[in-house]
């Protein structure tokens, strides 16, 4: 059954179908959050089973799924340019099929199918699972079509594919255990465009734990935009602390990550697990966005600096190495130089691992967009400057003070760099690179650190584990 709110317009679609061969190519470009990476993977996973195969080369593509994201400054204009150059590929090649999901899809519906008509699918957050018969209307009927169901008819195993033989799997792998969001931060559209949270159930996230685990994936990381907040709204309820001692104590996985946390869930059970459970790497995520009260009101985040502080002072007596970095935005409306001082003032104190700074920007239908006064750019970039600054030593510092140090190292691939290095992480994550072979790619080895650097480790091998 397709969905009732569908929209259907005439597409430049030529009917004829994909080149002669029976592997399909698919083009998959992904805008934003690891959240949109695990979708993306999600698409070509259930479009394995129906002869896709994917390409770096969009030329090439029958099918080229665009997956936009709202979060960042001018998402929707980076979407245009991009469907700005997919137009010559279309005019090239009729037949490619042009679809457009994720939030900005999400947002402008079929304004996206008015404005752009060689758009063939334009599909809101929560219809990918329609997406191969989507495909099959549009090659049988060339009509456009925008699908937008208000709720995801599948979150269980079924989304994913039905042929799991198909599966493409990294050695770090991630794995969806919840959608949508009930937070509301007055300066994100993520509850309004991915919906309220729906947590998936248990047994179906750790069937494809398993799965992954056997296809050789070493980290599972789970996903979510608030993963502390999982299970609540199961039946049986289940805390997030109890999925992780499941997939601990269930299957053979060796690390276990999980991002984001709201602090305001960061429960006491939950930090014990970094003592208890000994796949859980000590890395915690836990964005903070700003350091005065008053802003923090104003953002609805819903804690204070104080009870910030208690709990990374708290989560450390559980866990004295673990690794803590944040999201911290400067410049939200009315934010003051005073305000400001106090976001500096907890990245003193908390000492982070890394930190991912933003600049406040009006979202569309955010909140906050309605929100005065408004920063002034200049003010805004002088805060992030000193703010990045100061990050930057911190990080640095700490970064040196693992020299001498030996890390268990996962190794994940080939180092970017192309000297022939491979790259992992330690188990607070951060990046090693070291010569060895390529046959340690997927192991967990001892390497010791030589040289620290601002983004990343320099080490030598020094044993493999297992
Ligand atoms: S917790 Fe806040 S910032 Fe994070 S997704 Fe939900 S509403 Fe957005």
């Amino acid at each position: 059954m397709m969905p009732a709110n569908k929209v259907i317009i005439d597409t430049q679609y030529d009917g004829q179908g994909p080149c002669n061969d029976n592997l399909k190519k698919l083009y998959i470009h992904t805008f934003g959050c690891q959240m949109n990476e695990y979708d993306s993977l999600r698409v070509e996973r259930m479009l394995a089973p129906e002869g896709y195969i994917t390409t770096s080369d969009p030329k090439k593509a029958d099918l080229i799924f665009i997956n936009t994201c709202s979060v960042r400054e001018k998402a929707e204009q980076k979407v245009y340019s991009l469907l700005g150059r997919l137009k010559r590929i279309k005019a090239r090649s009729p037949h490619t099929i042009i679809v457009v999901g994720g939030c900005v899809a999400q947002q402008l519906q079929e304004n996206l199918l008015n404005r752009f008509h060689y758009v063939d699918i334009v599909i809101g957050t929560k219809g990918i699972s329609k997406l191969p018969e989507l495909i099959k209307e549009v090659q049988n009927t060339r009509k456009s079509l925008g699908c937008f169901p208000d709720h995801e008819e599948s979150c269980g195993m079924e989304w994913l594919s039905p042929n799991t033989s198909q599966w493409k799997t990294e050695i770090v792998a991630p794995v969806t255990i919840m959608q949508g969001c009930d937070n509301f931060c007055s300066y994100c559209i993520v509850p309004y465009v991915r919906g309220r949270e729906y947590s998936r159930k248990p047994e179906d996230i750790l069937q494809e734990i398993e799965i992954l685990l056997e296809k050789g994936a070493k980290e599972i990381l789970l996903l979510g935009q608030n993963v502390n907040s999982y299970g609540k709204n199961l039946d049986p309820p289940i805390t997030f602390a109890n999925l992780i001692k499941l997939v601990a104590q269930k299957t053979k996985v060796t690390r276990i990550r999980f991002t984001t946390s709201h602090p305001k869930d960061l429960t006491e059970e939950l930090m014990q697990c970094f003592r208890d459970v000994p796949q859980l790497c000590p890395q915690l995520h836990l964005p903070f966005q700003a350091g005065s009260d008053r802003i923090l009101k104003r953002m609805n985040r819903r804690y204070t600096q104080k009870e910030y502080l208690t709990k990374v002072e708290k989560l450390r007596t559980y866990r004295s190495d673990i690794a803590i970095t944040a999201d911290v935005m400067v410049g939200f409306p009315g934010e003051t130089d005073e305000d400001f001082r106090e976001t500096m003032k907890v990245i003193e104190e908390v000492q982070f691992d890394g930190l991912f700074s933003f600049r406040y920007s009006d979202r569309p239908f955010a909140p906050s967009s309605r929100m005065y006064p408004k920063v002034d750019e200049k003010t805004k970039s002088r805060w992030l400057t000193e703010l990045q600054s100061l990050q930057a030593d911190i990080t640095l510092k700490k970064n040196q003070q693992e020299v001498g140090t030996s890390r268990e190292v996962l190794v994940e691939g080939e180092s970017k760099a192309g000297n022939g290095q491979l790259t992992g992480r330690t188990p607070q994550g951060r990046i090693v690179n070291f010569y060895g072979p390529k046959s340690l790619i997927g192991k967990i080895v001892v390497v010791k650190i030589i040289e620290g650097y601002a983004h990343s480790l320099k080490g030598e091998l020094q044993k493999q584990n297992n």
